[in-house]
C-alpha cells in the first residue's frame, strides 16, 4: 500500500516573510491531514526556517536541488550533508527547470540521486517530455531515458529508497494540467519500467504527478491507480491550496 506523499516546491519565491506566513500557514491545517504524507521544499535560505517551525510537526521538508558532488571547491553549491544537516528529508533532483536552464544531464541529475542517497536524505526524481517531444510521439523514449538514468546508476534499490515525480513540461507552470488519463498512462509505464528490473520496488516506489496540480484536479488526477500524490509549484504557495491538495492525497490514501 504506498501512501501518498504531496510534496510543495516554492520554487525561487517568496521572502522570509513569506515563508514564515507560509510554513505557518501549513502548520496550522496539517492537524487535518490524516494519512497523507506531506513535504514543502522553500529556497535554500529559508531551510533554517522549516526547520524551526516544523520542529514536532508532521510536516516534512526537503532542498530543491542538491549539489552532485560530496565536498570542497564548488562554489555555490550546497552538498547532501548540509541539507540534512538542516534537517532536510527530501531533495528534488532533476527538475526541468535544472535540466533547461542549468544545462542538467541525465548523468548529472544521477550522480546528484545519488549523492541525496550517500547522506539518507530520499531524492525526488523529476521526469518528464516537453510539448514537441509529446506531439512527436517521444514521451515514454524521454521518461525512459531519464529514469534509466538512476537505474543505470545505482539499480533497483536506488529507486526503492527515492521518489518519482512525472512532470510533464508543457503542464509546469501554465496551468494545463495532464488529463488524468494521460498521466496515468505514463505512470503505469514508468512502473511496468521499474517492474522489469524489481516487482517489489515497482510495487512500492511513489510517483508523484506535477504540473498544474491545483485544488480542484487533485483528486481526480491521486484517484487514477498509478499517481501516489504530487509535486506542486504554484498552488503550493497558497497555504490554504495545498492543504486542499493534501486533503485529496488524504482521500486517496
Ligand atoms: C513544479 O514546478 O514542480 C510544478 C509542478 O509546478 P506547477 O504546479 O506550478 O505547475
Amino acid at each position: 500500500m504506498r501512501r501518498p506523499l504531496i510534496a510543495g516546491n516554492w520554487k525561487m519565491n517568496g521572502s522570509k516573510a513569506d515563508s514564515i506566513d507560509l510554513l505557518n500557514g501549513i502548520k496550522a491545517g496539517i492537524a487535518d491531514i490524516q494519512k497523507a504524507s506531506v513535504a514543502v521544499c522553500p529556497p535554500f535560505p529559508y531551510l533554517y526556517l522549516a526547520e524551526d517551525l516544523l520542529r514536532g510537526t508532521a510536516v516534512a521538508y526537503g532542498a530543491q536541488d542538491v549539489s552532485r558532488e560530496e565536498c570542497g571547491a564548488f562554489t555555490g553549491q550546497v552538498s547532501a550533508a548540509m541539507l540534512k544537516d538542516f534537517g532536510c528529508t527530501y531533495a528534488i533532483v532533476g527538475h526541468s527547470e535544472r535540466r533547461m536552464f542549468n544545462g542538467e544531464t541525465d548523468e548529472i541529475v544521477a550522480r546528484k540521486y545519488m549523492q541525496a542517497l550517500s547522506q539518507g536524505l530520499t531524492p525526488i526524481l523529476c521526469v518528464g517530455e516537453t510539448l514537441d517531444q509529446r506531439e512527436g510521439g517521444k514521451t515514454e523514449e524521454v521518461v525512459a531515458r531519464h529514469l534509466d538514468a538512476v537505474l543505470d546508476a545505482g539499480g533497483a534499490e536506488a529507486l526503492a529508497r527515492g521518489v518519482i515525480a512525472y512532470e510533464p513540461v508543457w503542464a509546469i507552470g501554465t496551468g494545463v494540467t495532464a488529463t488524468p488519463d494521460q498521466a496515468q498512462e505514463v505512470h503505469a509505464f514508468l512502473r511496468k519500467r521499474i517492474a522489469a528490473k524489481d516487482a517489489a520496488v515497482a510495487e512500492s516506489v511513489l510517483i508523484l504527478y506535477g504540473g498544474s496540480m491545483k485544488p480542484d484536479n487533485a483528486m481526480e488526477l491521486i484517484g487514477r491507480t498509478d499517481i501516489d500524490g504530487g509535486l506542486i509549484g504554484g498552488a503550493a504557495l497558497k497555504a490554504g491550496d495545498f492543504l486542499a491538495i493534501c486533503k485529496a492525497g488524504d482521500a486517496n490514501a
